[in-house]
């Protein structure tokens, strides 16, 4: 399959290893930011290719994973009353909200429905005249563009009775939090590939000088992190922090100018909670007052709706590159994807789950003394090239 097969390439993988191998002299620590990167890493065990000088560390870029409690609790709130349908990708159903989750919602009488588009949700409220639809719009820069459209569209059609509930965020305030935190070992950033090619590439360039790491936008095909990676280490190597796009077959410095037009006219940016992680300025979307009718957070009420993070799920840590998800007390234990405590081991992107999926249950469990790394072993060698059936979380997933 093009733009897939290519990129397993096992020759190809072994030439851009040895050239990392040849380029590294000393410890460096990478994030790469987005979820379904960390999937790709984790399945194909790229992470034990890798020269133990290189370390991944896994980022906060799973939409379901940093949508907060609160919103979930908002959700619950909002699909339990009788007058609404409440439309979700998947993904969503699952994440425990305090006490229950959208699955048990619907087992208790409520009206939830799985949907592939926003655009299903918004025919649902054209069928359903008489009936409240509301779609649950999470993610980052790359579904926020869809979900704009359909909001924009219900508007043009005068379909009032359609409304979203909004907990979108953005990418680079969170790079600048991660960076800003006492804790953090990050040396340079594979950018997220897909949320470039949404919003181009002109809002790195400053954290980059400002933080003196290089950010190098990566695709999710294995060759495509291998690629990031490798490029990163060279700056590094070299001193210099720069952006770079790796992933031009996708990705252009102006992103998609449609797209992010459509972003502009039906949201406004303002302060968003990142779950386990807090409020993070800047670091989200709203709808701006042209489309506050669409708000079903305004519609129904529930802004004031609140929530404490419970304090067993270490999710925040695990988001922030601070914990991997097997150094969790409950990870494998109490919390498994069918008894989640935290939602990055329900979504599909989520680090926890990955971790679980791909059966990183025998690694160790604390770092090494001696270096203060996590050794990333396993007793199976894996191949970055080998063709591994993913196991489906949900029925649907968010990007
Ligand atoms: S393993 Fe479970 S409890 Fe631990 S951080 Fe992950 S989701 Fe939370």
């Amino acid at each position: 399959m093009r733009y897939v097969d290519e990129f397993q390439d096992p020759e190809l993988a072994a030439r851009l290893l040895d050239d990392i191998r040849a380029t590294v002299t000393r410890p460096w620590a990478l994030m790469e930011v987005c979820g379904g990167q960390t999937h790709t890493i984790i399945r194909h065990g790229i992470d034990q290719l890798l020269p133990d000088e290189v370390e991944l560390i896994h980022g906060p870029g799973c939409p379901v994973c940093v949508t907060p409690l609160e919103v979930i609790d908002k959700a619950l709130e909002i699909a339990s009353r009788p007058e609404v349908i409440f439309c979700s990708f998947g993904d969503m159903l699952r994440v425990p909200g305090t006490g229950r989750d959208l699955f048990q919602v619907r087992g208790e009488g409520g009206d939830v429905r799985v949907v592939y588009s926003p655009l299903d949700a918004l025919r649902i409220a054209e069928d359903n005249p008489d009936r409240e639809v509301v779609f649950f719009g999470i993610g980052f820069e790359t579904t926020a563009p869809p979900n704009a459209m359909t909001v924009y569209q219900a508007r043009k059609r005068g379909v009032r009775n359609f409304s979203l509930l909004v907990s979108h965020v953005r990418v680079p305030p969170a790079i600048e939090a991660i960076m800003q935190s006492p804790d953090c070992r990050v040396q340079g950033f594979l950018a997220a590939g897909h949320v470039c090619s949404v919003m181009g590439t002109a809002e790195y360039p400053r954290l980059a000088e400002r933080f003196h790491v290089p950010i190098v936008v990566t695709g999710f095909e294995p060759l495509d992190i291998l690629e990031g990676v490798r490029r990163t280490v060279r700056q590094l190597e070299r001193g210099e922090h720069t952006v770079d796009n790796a992933y031009p077959r996708a990705v252009r410095a102006e992103g998609n100018p449609a797209a992010r037009a459509m972003l502009d006219d039906v949201f406004e940016v303002t302060d968003r909670a990142w779950r386990g992680i807090g409020v993070i300025p800047e670091s989200g979307w709203r709808l701006s007052a042209r489309y506050r009718d669409h708000d079903a957070e305004h519609r129904f009420q529930v802004g004031d709706i609140s929530t404490r993070e419970p304090a067993e799920c270490r999710s925040g840590e695990v988001l922030q590159g601070l914990l991997k998800p097997h150094e969790c007390e409950a990870f494998g234990t109490t919390c498994t994807p069918r008894t989640p405590l935290g939602a990055t081991m329900v979504s599909s992107e989520g680090a926890c789950a990955a971790y679980f999926l791909y059966r990183r249950l025998d690694l160790p469990a604390r770092p090494d003394a001696a270096t203060g790394r996590t050794p990333a072993t396993s007793t199976t060698a894996p191949d970055p090239t080998a063709a591994v059936t993913t196991p489906s979380l949900e029925d649907s997933s968010v990007v």
